[in-house]
């Protein structure tokens, strides 16, 4: 099926064509500028500049993949999690464009979209390679999420009805860790890059900070499992990091910003890769698709890939652009589920800020 996805969940605005496992178009429009004199992402704005960039994206989309929306078979939308007022210009527009063609309409989760992406096929023009090959997910499939609004494991038994969280953050998001200590060091919004080039001038061994929730009160044992052994926490070490700064300006000493980098990055990148490792080899996951924003870290593909070796896991990364958030990784969802044979989802439905993952699509 050809499939229109539209992606408006956070700052991006994504309008991504598929047919089938083939990606087409991935048009992403971010207002991510917008955003950088807050430090962060202005939730109001985010909702305007996607008013203003839909239909543009939308007609780009379009001229790039060389079709019509009357060519298309059904659109996919993001219906969340996400920003209320983001998702809602997304869904909104979705609507507008199913009434207006009369295509069946898909209301889809964001993150499991994260993990859909992979299924696309690998050409290289288009961008996609994640090596899981077209249409085919490996059987005991995992996913690690890792962006600004996310950190998660999942296991994926059917990536349209069977999903489960295994772990995830319980305060802090990876990325929103990196942009928030970004800012204790002064190296500006979005922190991630910042920190990752940064980083590569530093000691990660100067300075040891916490890894969250790896204490054994928190991780009990394989069998009897903790209350916490899968999931993450990242607001102690964003504390820990602001104390060391204050520590080094008390003593009216020079602030080693490389080395604070790279050992931040080291705790972050550390307990990501190992819980999710431990998670895989306890679930009996022998695959493992990375995705969002903070893949493109280049000490987390670094450990995690070696990590999984280790382990016997294979790791996939799809590329960058299609780990960000966008329209493409919707539309390649929205065309699973069509070939699955499930229904779509109507046009009563509302976007929901916490979806759970556990629901894939909304039912009509
Ligand atoms: P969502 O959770 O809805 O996907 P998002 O829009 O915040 O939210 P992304 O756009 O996928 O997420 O990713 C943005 C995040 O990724 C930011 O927090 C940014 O700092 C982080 N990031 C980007 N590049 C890097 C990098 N090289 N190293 C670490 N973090 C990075
Ligand atoms: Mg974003
Ligand atoms: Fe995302």
């Amino acid at each position: 099926p050809l499939v229109l996805g539209i992606e408006s969940s956070c700052d991006e605005t994504g309008v991504g064509i598929v047919r089938g496992t083939t990606l087409l178009t991935n048009t992403v429009s971010s207002s991510m500028d917008e955003h950088v004199r807050f430090g962060g992402v202005i939730p109001e704005i985010a909702s305007r500049a996607h008013l203003d960039a839909f239909v543009p994206t939308l007609q780009e989309s379009l001229h790039e993949a060389g079709v019509t929306l009357e060519d298309i078979d059904a659109i996919a939308v993001t219906s969340g999690p996400g920003l209320a007022g983001a998702l809602m210009v997304g869904v909104c527009a979705a609507k507008a464009l199913a009434v207006a063609t009369g295509k069946p309409l898909y209301a889809i989760n964001h993150l499991v979209a994260h993990v859909g992406v992979g299924l696309l096929d690998g050409k290289p023009d288009a961008g996609a390679a994640a090596g899981l090959g077209a249409g085919q997910l490996p059987e005991n499939l995992g996913a690690l999420l890792v962006s600004g609004g996310h950190t998660e494991i999942l296991r994926i038994r059917s990536i349209t009805d069977d999903v489960e969280l295994l772990g995830s953050t319980i305060d802090d998001a990876a990325g929103e860790a990196y942009d928030k200590v970004a800012r204790i060091l002064g190296l500006g919004y979005p922190g991630g890059p910042a920190i990752d080039k940064l980083a590569r001038q530093g000691n990660p061994k100067s300075i040891r900070f916490p890894r969250g929730l790896t204490q054994p009160k928190y991780m009990g044992t394989a069998e009897d499992k903790g209350p916490h052994r899968y999931d993450w926490s990242f607001s102690g070490l964003k504390t820990a990091v602001a104390r060391c700064v204050e520590q080094f300006e008390a003593r009216g000493e020079e602030v080693p910003v490389a080395d604070i980098a790279a050992a931040f990055q080291e705790a972050v990148v550390d307990v990501i890769s190992s819980k999710a490792v431990l998670a895989c080899k306890e679930n009996g996951i022998t695959d493992v698709l990375l995705g969002g924003g903070v893949a493109a870290n280049s000490r987390l593909r670094e450990l995690t890939r070696q990590r999984c070796t280790s382990a016997g896991i294979t790791l996939h990364v799809p590329s960058l652009d299609l780990c960000t958030d966008n329209g493409a990784m919707v539309a390649a969802l929205g065309a699973q589920l069509i070939m699955a044979g499930i229904g779509p989802s109507g046009l009563t439905f509302a976007p929901d800020s916490s979806m759970p993952v556990t629901s894939v699509s909304l039912p009509a």
